[in-house]
């Protein structure tokens, strides 16, 4: 999951980056209103390289304020997810949030666990998860957790991993490219080479074993899939 935090008070911004890497999410930090315009422009567009899933957005910005930039966001077609996190906690205050196209609410001080919380619901709406646990086959995926699970026990995974692995299992059936996981993998301005993809999903291949749940389409991407009958003739 890629996520742009919109935060003017550095040490507060660090502090909430470090916490959601360390929950497996991608972070890219904008500190004013003006680079979140940018930012989003640049590479806002649903699909395109860099594009985020969720942001975080506080409200008092230096040269751009929050609402602002989400309104312009929306007016330019952008749909990914927006928490608002600010200080501001009157009831109008929020409800023009809403209004200028804010998806969640949250008043400082907060807690970090409740931030991750909420964007990964918020995720988990966006891609049109109707329940919190991911079932594919033996494996298990707890959307709110975070946490994947194999034959009932607990799978243990690298931050890299799990970020692949949740990025497919939230697609089940579905292609999904190199290019598309290499953006959920690695922050924007990382160039991997296309060889750690292939250790990274060799690495959980082995985990899932003996279940083949990784499909490769040969030089377009992957797919997870749990195939009951095992291939089918037709
Ligand atoms: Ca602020």
């Amino acid at each position: 999951m890629k996520v742009l935090l919109v935060e003017d008070d550095v040490a507060l911004a660090r502090g909430m980056s470090e916490a959601m890497s360390r929950e497996g999410m991608v972070v890219e930090h904008c500190h004013d209103g003006p680079s979140a315009l940018q930012r989003v422009h640049d590479t806002g567009a649903p699909g395109a390289p860099g594009a985020v899933d969720v942001a975080v957005l506080d409200l008092g910005l230096p040269g751009l304020d929050g609402l602002s930039v989400l309104r312009q966001w929306r007016s330019r077609g952008r749909s990914f997810s927006v928490l608002v996190l600010t200080a501001r906690g009157r009831w109008s205050d929020k409800l023009e949030a809403f209004q200028a196209g804010a998806d969640d609410y949250l008043t400082k001080p907060f807690l970090m666990e409740e931030v991750v919380t909420r964007l990964r619901v918020l995720q988990r709406r966006q891609v049109g998860l109707p329940r919190p646990v991911v079932h594919q086959g033996p494996l298990s995926y707890d959307t709110v957790a975070a946490t994947f699970s194999l034959d009932g026990q607990p799978l243990v995974l690298t931050a890299q991993e799990q970020r692949i692995l949740a990025h497919l299992i939230t697609r089940p059936g579905a292609l999904v490219t190199r290019d598309e996981l290499v953006r959920h993998v690695y922050a924007r301005d990382f160039d991997p080479d296309s060889n750690s993809l292939d250790v990274l999903i060799g690495r959980i291949r082995r985990k899932l074993a003996p279940h083949a749940l990784i499909h490769t389409e040969r030089g377009r991407g992957y797919r997870l899939q749990h195939d009951h009958a095992g291939p089918t003739p037709d």
